[in-house]
């Protein structure tokens, strides 16, 4: 009977401690949401004043009647440079708090591939001219046309890795690669045309130890580029976080002194159904 007993108040105790961790999840579950809806509505009223910042200091910098001296001049620059450097930052928290709380909406529709190359030159030959780098996009042969996604999502990850692996090279090429995926069995449950988009730069590269963390909110590598390179810290987060949203994986090869390869992995969703997702492991 004490055997009976003793059994008995082990499952209550064991009951117990389900009901308090049930408890401590879902409270943790709700601040979360706050948190998240808290930035959301913060970065929202953030942008609003900022607006106004960042046009009136563009008329300023005009200075139609040459009424500013070169100082002044200067100064309204300035100002409308960190502007955008704080409504990118918004920006950036906006989209981070989105996804965890997972209200990101998701339009996917038809994408042609063969306007990658385009979009990738029209947003940063620019760029890659001003420090001197190559920039090449190749799209294989066997490439299908179309593509389902959200195009505007891919486009900011694209976005992402671009204007890092441009912001991280001083000398050298950034190669775009866009090429269709070896499709494993576990990944023809969800599609059977998977893409794979790859990013190489010759640039600083990343140490092994790091490779993991820049993945990770508000990290960066290491203190020095921070102070060099500028940067919040956030875009390679949002970028894992919405590729995971569209059914895909990252992937980062980088040799420290030598450069990074940035691997995109995303499958083709004509519906948008994304009902199971994989994790680059079970692949
Ligand atoms: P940010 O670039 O704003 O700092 P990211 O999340 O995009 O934030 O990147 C995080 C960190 O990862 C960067 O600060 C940098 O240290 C490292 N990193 C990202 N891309 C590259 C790259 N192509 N080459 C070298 N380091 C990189």
């Amino acid at each position: 009977e004490e055997r009976t007993r003793d059994a008995e108040t082990k499952t209550h105790a064991l009951e117990k401690a389900q009901i308090e961790l049930k408890e401590s999840a879902e409270q943790l579950r709700q601040s979360s949401n706050y948190k998240s809806e808290f930035l959301a509505n913060m970065s929202h009223e953030l942008r609003t004043p900022l607006n106004s910042i960042l046009i009136l200091s563009e008329m300023l910098a005009e200075n139609h009647d040459n009424r500013l001296s070169d100082d002044d001049l200067e100064y309204a620059k300035v100002i409308h440079d960190s502007g955008e450097d704080l409504l990118n930052l918004i920006n950036d928290i906006l989209d981070l708090s989105k996804v965890e709380a997972g209200k990101m909406d998701l339009w996917f529709r038809e994408m042609d591939v063969y306007e990658i190359p385009q979009h990738v030159h029209n947003l940063f030959s620019p760029i890659a001219k001003q420090k001197d780098l190559d920039l090449n996009v190749d799209v294989a042969q066997n490439m299908v046309e179309i593509f389902h996604t959200d195009v505007k999502r891919f486009h900011q990850i694209l976005n992402n890795l671009l204007s890092n692996a441009l912001k991280f090279t001083e000398q050298g090429s950034v190669n775009v690669k866009v090429e269709l995926a070896q499709v494993t069995p576990t990944m023809k449950q969800i599609s059977d045309t998977w893409l794979s988009i790859s990013v190489t730069d010759t640039g600083i590269g990343i140490p092994k130890d790091k490779q993991q963390l820049v993945f990770e909110s508000f990290q960066q590598a290491d203190g020095a580029t921070v102070r060099k390179y500028g940067g919040t810290g956030l875009g390679l987060s949002i970028c894992r976080e919405v590729v995971k949203l569209l059914g895909g994986w990252i992937t980062l090869r980088s040799t420290e002194g030598e450069g990074s390869t940035f691997t995109v992995c995303l499958p083709s969703l004509p519906d948008g159904n994304i009902s199971t997702l994989i994790s680059e492991q079970e692949v």
